[in-house]
């Protein structure tokens, strides 16, 4: 497994594999690589026979209050965790801002409409960041798969827009969420909880599978609506946990539902601080 920094670097060792027509699969991450990063890796392989993984904590993603300095980073630690557990990974790529943004003037990428829902409503330029970044990984990259994870849903509507509108020869391909015992997604941020608020976190779960069990065919917008109040409220009650939204939408273009029906595809996506830490989850339902 080689770890490369450089832009070049990555171009030079990718340039003999796609030449002998050996598939590429691509997992972009920010680090910190938990048991979910360590599932898109494993199923990589199923897709590819080289796999390239990239760390990077990438500013234009964070909005200025947001954890960017604090996020958790451990190159070394992140490497030892592959080797150690024999993940198939043949290049890490792990460069530096200055080696992504190389010029002082960062330019813009605006993806309107799908990311200013959910997420977006409170981190307006996130997607753009991330559609930015992606876009520049998958042009070093040029993997035949791009495997990300269903724990970022909305993220995965805009990056599969960013191939189709840029016309980007890759396939993206969406894992299933990697969850605790107890139904906790993992994510990189679960570390900054307490104990406490590590019990208080398992609401997400909760509510997401509550409200699968009361979804059924023929449920009108109006009954969607009162089914979401009613949850809502349920958080209101509860000092330890802020919801930040709680949506039911057409899983393919994060619109509302009019009315659900046989072959519907439906997303259930919260997000809530527990404490200071903001989490997200989802549930995606084939009707
Ligand atoms: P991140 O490092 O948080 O930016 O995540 C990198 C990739 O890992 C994204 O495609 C995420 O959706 C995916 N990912 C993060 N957490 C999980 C999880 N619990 N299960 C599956 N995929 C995940």
């Amino acid at each position: 497994m080689k770890v490369l920094t450089r832009v070049y670097e990555v171009k030079q060792n990718i340039r003999p594999i796609k030449q002998k027509g050996i598939k590429i699969a691509f997992v972009p991450t920010m680090g910190a690589l938990h048991q979910g990063h360590i599932e898109l890796l494993k199923q990589a392989r199923f897709y590819a026979h080289f796999v390239v993984l990239s760390i990077f904590v990438n500013p234009t993603q964070f909005g200025g209050n947001e954890d960017y300095d604090k996020y958790p980073r451990d190159l070394d630690n992140d490497i030892l965790t592959i080797k150690k557990n024999n993940i198939p990974v043949d290049c890490v790529f792990a460069p530096s801002v200055q080696e992504m943004y190389p010029f002082l003037e960062i330019p813009q990428l605006t993806l309107p409409f799908l990311s200013q829902k959910l997420c977006g409503l409170s981190r307006p330029t996130h997607f753009d960041g991330v559609g930015l970044v992606v876009l520049k990984l998958l042009n070093i990259v040029q993997p035949d798969f791009l495997i990300m994870g269903q724990k970022d849903y909305q993220q995965t509507v805009i990056i599969q827009r960013l191939i189709d509108e840029f016309f980007i020869d890759t396939q993206l391909i969406t894992i299933p969420t990697v969850r605790e015992s107890d139904g906790l997604a993992l994510s990189s941020r679960n570390i900054y909880l307490n104990a406490e608020e590590r019990e208080n976190a398992l609401i997400l779960y909760k509510t997401l599978n509550s409200i699968q069990k009361e979804l059924k065919i023929g449920m009108n917008a109006l009954q969607i609506q009162s089914l979401l109040k009613k949850y809502r409220e349920t958080f209101a009650q509860n000092g330890f946990v802020k919801l930040d939204y709680l949506e039911i939408l057409d899983a393919y273009n994060l619109v509302p539902i009019q009315e659900i029906q046989r072959g519907s595809k439906i997303l259930i996506a919260i997000a809530a601080y527990i404490g200071k830490t903001r989490l997200i989850d989802n549930m995606v339902l084939e009707i």
